[in-house]
């Protein structure tokens, strides 16, 4: 077995449920860290709201320099109503796109599993979901999330206007088309670009870009093309058609909510955000659900299935990484549900509970 001495973690609760849910991820590392000799070590830091109330910055200097050593962090979720009202620059939102951008985490990867056993969670017929598997690739540096120009600006009308500005260069698509073309040759091959290039010079770019790389490098990965309009309706008519999909910052931020929703709980969803090096940020796919915190009710798998994210992509710990996912299966063949995947039949536990089984299961 690996035995990854020096290797060090970042562990990130932030915000509203985060806490929780870190708390029980935690405690699943702790247990995979023992039971396949990983040698991976840890300490905790300060992201968004946490941030501010400790430091006044969502993203403190202390924060970026523990970033910046970490081979690898663990997210919980940052944001609540009480950061809200405050100057838009240092929100806790900020952070986490700051944090992002400078370790240039550009490769935001969303897999939407539909685990067998939760094909009644989904609003879809179990038919359409059943044993769905699809990766989201979603470039996160880039567009209109930090194009400039941006602002709110007034006219000489005195009328106010606001505008941002949606940009790609061709290295920057052509880093997260490798990602994407990697990903599926080691899946099932196949690469849907979503674009909306009917419209927008951008992803006119986009398209272009995309297919010349993949007819020099890629040649047996099979490409297609969707426009975005087209994508949001296939993902609910037909989602197994998809197998990985690729795509820029904003259509991939609402694109991957809605394949989460496809597998009935975004609770069940991690996420993982990746360098050129393998150096990644794992978090769930969900925010830091304030209406629900503190009250041992969140689903703490998304941020555990994270975790095993982490060992495949960063650590290459593939044996402990599906240890995790097996865990995962075995508690929900248990019949253990939290409040957002439960259904008749089904035992309800809490997030602790929750997190306590998969511990066991991994035992
Ligand atoms: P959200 O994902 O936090 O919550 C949406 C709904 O899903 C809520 O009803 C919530 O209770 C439920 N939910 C989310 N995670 C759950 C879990 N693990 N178990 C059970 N139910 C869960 O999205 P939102 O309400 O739009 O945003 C809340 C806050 O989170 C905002 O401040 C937002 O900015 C922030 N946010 C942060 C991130 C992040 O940290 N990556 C992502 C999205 C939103």
């Amino acid at each position: 077995m690996e035995n990854l001495m020096s290797k060090q973690i970042l562990i990130l609760a932030g915000d509203g449920i985060g806490p929780e849910i870190v708390k029980a991820a935690e405690q699943v590392l702790t247990r995979v860290n023992e039971k396949f000799n990983l040698g991976l070590t840890w300490e905790q830091g300060l992201l968004g709201g946490a941030a501010i109330d400790a430091h006044g910055s969502p993203y403190p200097e202390v924060t970026s320099e523990q970033a910046k050593k970490a081979d690898a962090i663990l997210l919980g979720a940052v944001g609540g109503p009480q950061w809200d009202n405050i100057e838009r620059s240092i929100r806790p939102e900020r952070g986490l796109l700051k944090l992002r951008s400078e370790l240039n985490l550009f490769a935001n990867l969303r897999p939407a599993i539909l685990y067998p056993q939760l094909a009644d969670a989904s609003s879809l017929k179990p038919e359409i979901v059943a044993g769905l598997d699809i990766l989201i690739v979603r470039e996160l540096t880039g567009g209109i999330y930090f194009g400039q120009p941006r602002g709110i600006r007034e006219l000489e009308n005195g009328e106010k206007q606001g505008y941002n500005t949606d940009v790609y260069s061709e290295s920057e698509i052509k880093r997260i088309a490798k990602v994407a073309f990697e990903m599926a040759s080691l899946r099932g091959g196949k690469v849907c670009s979503v674009d909306k290039a009917n419209v927008l010079e951008v992803t006119e770019l986009w398209k272009q870009t995309v297919t010349a790389l993949k007819e020099e490098h890629y040649p047996n990965i099979n490409l297609s093309h969707m426009y975005v309009d087209n994508a949001a309706m296939q993902l609910v008519r037909a989602p197994k058609q998809f197998d990985v999909i690729v795509t820029g910052n904003l259509f991939g931020d609402i694109l991957s909510d809605e394949a989460a929703m496809l597998t009935g709980s975004i609770g069940m969803l991690p996420s993982a955000s990746l360098d050129e090096n393998g150096k990644g940020m794992y978090e769930p796919c969900h925010g830091s659900a304030p209406d629900i915190a503190g009250q041992n009710i969140a689903n703490p798998l998304a941020t555990i299935l994270s975790v095993a994210m982490m060992l495949r992509y960063t650590f290459r710990a593939e044996e402990a990484a599906k240890a995790i996912e097996d865990a995962v299966g075995n508690v929900l063949d248990q019949g253990l549900r939290t409040t957002d995947i439960m259904s008749e039949g089904m035992q309800k536990v809490g997030t602790v509970e929750m997190g306590q089984a998969v511990v066991a299961a991994l035992n």
